[in-house]
């Protein structure tokens, strides 16, 4: 019997009440179930908001540089048991472990960026505004904060949002996400036994009403918030309408724009690691190829290496693309890639009925492309979410803006080429949050902000790096006025 998947309120893991019980399965075996997920009740929810408001006043009152001390505990537990952590996710999420290892690695990153907190969150002074006056600005916590996280990065999101969330002085409540729930809870755990106090961190698992509940809660003062436009979009309303602070990431559609003077091989490994690195399920990943003026050599070399990809068990050594995350998930992608063949896209790869030997009911979908693709159609516009990649040819550099700007989606593009200038137009021209130049998955680093434009974020602050810091503080300003001197015969002198 699989374990049950339990929820961390107040420092002791305990079982969630709310029924639902649905098995977690491997995505690359189809069969294996890994633990039983089970809701978690509004009693459970209110427990551990409960925990969090409990907690609040002794972490906000600790001494930041003592609170970054328990992340640097923290982040040396976590990087001596990101093997650990790792192949949870391989086994719950199906990405390879070279994937998962990165994953982990750039989460970390943020709680190394959050443990800086002490010079980051510092505020402003400036004496004598007027006379005997002085004037000053400086960050308080929110109170209890909450993140609902999506299945593509399990151990990442979750990342970007608590390290900073804590270190700034709140308590926060994780909800991963429910089809990949077991690696978050895990990383959530290693804090606590890093050091981080009971109702600091907690974990209280379930799918959108547990969300819900969380943001229409009255002690709960923020929510983050990273998953599908659709959903990000709910998740903004709702917590307007509580009147609470958020900030929430949706899907995206990225472009890679390829010049006629970039350098094929390169550009077409990068194509090639953005379009089926973790099997397409990335928010960064490239889903349209556009090859101005020709293109052929770039088309061809990389259906070249698409063909040469192994499909596998993210464990197994050679595996260079695991499997996409559930079996409805990958019907979804199949259904995607009949739309194209019915929109009259060329299908130069089909990545339907892709077998891997051993694990035939694994939920693979194979590299799959699709030529001479049309802005109008539906695998121009839309999020598949999968390792489908559509090629757009563009007559020149304007037009290739123009189809990429075309869609709703402002996430991260890129262009490869050897010249500056057109590097410098696409730059200014391109309407998205995050660009490559020469680069194919252009996520910032912790100390940067990660999100997206137009229907790619909803909300004004992105996560982690200073974003983050803005996010989960509120400012206060001063203005002081004290007498210069003291009670007559004091020993303030004169
Ligand atoms: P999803 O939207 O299905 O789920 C995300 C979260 O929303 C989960 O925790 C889920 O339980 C919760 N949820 C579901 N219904 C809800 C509701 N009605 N109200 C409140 N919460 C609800 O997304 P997913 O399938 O887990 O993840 C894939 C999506 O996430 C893709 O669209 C991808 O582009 C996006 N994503 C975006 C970024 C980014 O930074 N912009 C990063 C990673 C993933």
């Amino acid at each position: 019997m699989a374990p049950k998947l339990q929820n961390l309120i107040n420092g002791q893991w305990v079982d969630p009440t709310g029924g639902g019980d649905k098995p977690l399965l491997n995505p690359a075996d189809g069969t294996t179930v890994l633990a039983q997920f089970i809701e978690s009740s509004p009693a459970d929810v209110d427990r551990a908001v409960a925990a969090a408001v409990a907690a609040f006043p002794a972490w906000r009152d600790m001494p930041v540089i003592r609170r970054c001390r328990i992340l640097f505990h923290c982040k040396q537990l976590l990087e001596q048991r990101s093997g650990q952590i790792a192949e949870c996710m391989v086994r719950e999420n199906g990405k390879t472990l070279a994937e998962a290892e990165g994953e982990v690695r750039r989460g970390i990153e943020v709680v190394e960026f959050a443990a800086g907190m002490p010079s980051m969150a510092k505020g402003d002074f400036i004496e004598n505004i007027a006379t005997r006056v002085d004037g000053y600005i400086y960050r308080e916590p929110l109170g209890v904060v909450a993140g609902a996280c999506p299945f593509n990065f399990p151990a990442m999101i979750p990342m970007w949002m608590f390290p900073v969330a804590i270190a700034c002085g709140n308590t926060f409540i994780l909800k991963p996400s429910d089809k990949c729930p077991m690696t978050g809870a895990l990383v959530a755990g290693i804090m606590h036994e890093g050091g981080v106090p009971d109702g600091v961190l907690s974990v209280v698992h379930g799918g959108g009403d547990v969300v819900q509940q969380l943001i229409t809660h009255p002690q709960v003062e923020a929510i983050s918030f990273v998953g599908s436009t659709p959903v990000a979009e709910i998740v903004w309303r709702s917590a307007a309408a509580a009147g609470k602070r958020v900030q929430a990431l949706g899907g995206a559609k990225n472009y890679i724009v390829v010049m006629p003077d970039a350098d094929i091989e390169e550009t077409a490994a990068a194509v090639i690691g953005s379009t089926y690195g973790c099997a397409g399920e990335r928010c960064m990943a490239s889903s349209v190829l556009v090859p101005v003026a020709g293109g052929d050599e770039i088309v061809d070399r990389v259906i070249a290496l698409a063909k040469s990809l192994q499909l596998g068990d993210g464990l197994v050594g050679d595996t260079g693309m695991g499997p996409v995350i559930t079996a409805e998930h990958k019907r979804r992608v199949e259904s995607y890639i009949q739309i194209g063949v019915d929109e009259g896209a060329t299908l130069r790869l089909d990545g339907r009925r892709a077998q891997v030997e051993g694990l035939p009911h694994g939920f693979f979908v194979g590299p799959t492309v699709f030529d001479h693709v049309t802005p109008s159609m539906r695998i121009a516009q839309e999020e598949i979410f999968g390792p489908v990649l559509s090629v757009m040819r563009a007559a020149s550099l304007d037009e290739a803006i123009t189809f990429a700007n075309a869609t709703p989606f402002g996430n991260g593009n890129s262009i490869f080429t050897a010249s500056g200038g057109a590097a410098r137009k696409f730059r200014n021209e391109i309407e998205c949050g995050m660009i490559g130049i020469n680069a194919g998955v252009p996520a910032p680093m912790a100390f940067f902000s990660f999100g997206g434009h137009k229907r790619s974020i909803f909300g004004d602050l992105r996560v982690h790096g200073p974003d983050g810091i803005e996010f989960y503080t509120r400012k206060k300003a001063v203005i002081e006025r004290w007498p210069d001197t003291g009670p007559t015969g004091s020993v303030w002198g004169k």
